[in-house]
């Protein structure tokens, strides 16, 4: 748990949000700021700053076996995972997260 991070506060649930998805390991929350019409964020509820902190399989585990379940849930079959790491990839915040983005179509190579 770190302090002063947003997501933490979120997977603790000092911070008001609805979580859309919540098992012992992970929780998931709709983006404030869609870029989608479904977009939501899976998060593992021990603080890592990035994919590259994360120094258990496990960890990884958790947070991948979620979506299907999450997106089973929600009935979407098609979607995008991304994962921002570091300022310059475009992350802003410093839990790592998974988007999850469906409801459009995706264009390839992102920008
Ligand atoms: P990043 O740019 O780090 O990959 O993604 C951070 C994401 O978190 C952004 O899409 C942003 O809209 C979302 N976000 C930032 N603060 C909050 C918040 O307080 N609540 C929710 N639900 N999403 C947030
Ligand atoms: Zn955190």
């Amino acid at each position: 748990m770190s302090s002063e991070c947003i997501f933490c506060k979120i997977a603790n649930k000092e911070i008001p949000s609805n979580l859309i998805y919540e098992d012992e390991n992970v929780v998931a929350f709709n983006d404030l700021n869609p870029q989608a019409p479904v977009h939501f964020l899976v998060i593992p509820k021990k603080h890592y700053a990035s994919l590259n902190e994360i120094d258990t399989n496990e960890t990884f585990a958790q947070i991948f076996s979620a979506i299907p379940k999450i997106t089973k849930k929600l009935n979407i079959k098609e979607y995008r995972t991304v994962i921002n790491t570091g300022e310059s990839a475009g992350q802003t915040v410093f839990h790592i997260h998974v988007h999850v983005m469906a409801g459009r179509n995706f264009t390839w190579p992102a920008g």
